[in-house]
């Protein structure tokens, strides 16, 4: 019965390895139906079992569960890996060093995966940063606000006319320009440390990091200990669980591993959030300005060109909404 052997491959999920033992008994029931479908294979589901074969059974950082991450496909020489739990989206790297990885080549377009050129796109940029803001503050008007990646401090100049701002960033190259325009920033990770420096805040903005993060949870739930009752939590990423990103499978446009280690659904977002005692208080799919080199860089990108540095068109803006992309509100409660 053909039917029946492609029903025992598709549940051919378990492996055999003592993770996967780890946890409940549905999980060692699958391990035997993975048994059951080595000795069913056959040359039609091969290709299938092949898939199954590179599944694996992770705890996933959003929902929690000790769950199988389906094995989806190979980009940048990275597994991607899906929680079947909650759909969180996870990059499998060896020796990924953040700290060698995003230098100034990251944002001047020395790079295929990077920006086009961060500095050269500052008006663009800014009038987009200047609508976030303005969406920030129907949740919180004023107030001390913390910019966690925050770049060339595009962002910090739009909400210092609103908020007592500081920033955290990584490439020293970025958090030096920001020092020399007067915005209060710091070099290296948001540890302890530095958030300790730092003290408490009302707002803390997370604009397309989160994805970039080697621990996301552990760095979320560190800035929550950091974030003061009824104070937010602002988070901007992609939407792995979008029509455009499942559709487009290994060719999304937000689908560059090492660069981005983490692709969050709608569903997987609210996991984490709920497990760090936050509330989601607002998740939309937000129109953005984006500049036409980026654009362009990233449609050559795609099209499998190494991009050259773009002489064109860094002070054009094109509204743009593939609704693959969201903007989260996670509050912490007051009490
Ligand atoms: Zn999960």
């Amino acid at each position: 019965m053909p039917e029946e052997r492609t029903q025992h491959s598709e549940d051919s999920k378990g492996r055999t390895g003592p993770e996967d033992l780890r946890g409940s008994v549905a999980t060692f029931d699958r391990v035997e139906e993975g048994a059951t479908a080595i000795a069913t294979l056959s040359t039609t589901n091969h290709e299938v079992f092949e898939s199954r074969v590179r599944d694996r059974s992770h705890v996933c950082l959003a929902c929690g569960q000790a769950s199988v991450h389906r094995f989806l496909y190979r980009k940048n020489g990275c597994d991607i890996l899906r929680c079947e739990q909650c759909g969180l989206g996870r990059a499998e790297t060896m020796g990924f060093d953040p700290e060698s990885y995003y230098t100034s080549d990251y944002f001047s377009g020395e790079r295929p995966d990077g920006y086009a050129d961060y500095i050269g796109t500052e008006n663009i940029l800014r009038r987009e940063f200047a609508g976030t803001v303005e969406f920030i503050r129907k949740f919180r008007a004023s107030g001390r606000l913390l910019d966690v990646g925050c770049a060339y401090g595009f962002f910090l100049h739009e909400a210092k006319r609103f908020f007592d701002v500081s920033g955290i960033e990584l490439a020293e190259d970025a958090a030096e320009h920001c020092r020399r325009s007067g915005l209060n920033v710091f070099t290296g990770q948001a540890d302890e440390t530095l958030l300790g420096r730092l003290g408490t805040t009302d707002v803390i903005v997370l604009l397309d990091v989160i994805e970039h993060l080697p621990s996301p949870r552990d760095t979320i739930a560190l800035l929550v200990n950091h974030l003061d009752p009824g104070g937010i939590i602002v988070i901007t990423t992609g939407d792995f669980g979008s029509l455009y990103s499942r559709v487009a499978g290994a060719h999304w446009r937000l689908m560059t591993p090492p660069q981005h280690l983490w692709f969050f659904s709608q569903a997987s977002m609210q996991a984490m959030a709920t497990s760090l005692g936050l509330e989601v208080e607002h998740l939309d799919h937000p129109w953005k300005v984006v500049p036409l080199s980026l654009i362009s860089f990233q449609l050559t990108r795609m099209s499998g060109l190494r991009p050259k540095r773009i002489a064109i068109s860094n002070r054009l803006g094109l509204p743009v909404n593939l609704f693959d992309a969201m903007r989260v509100v996670l509050r912490k409660p007051s009490r």
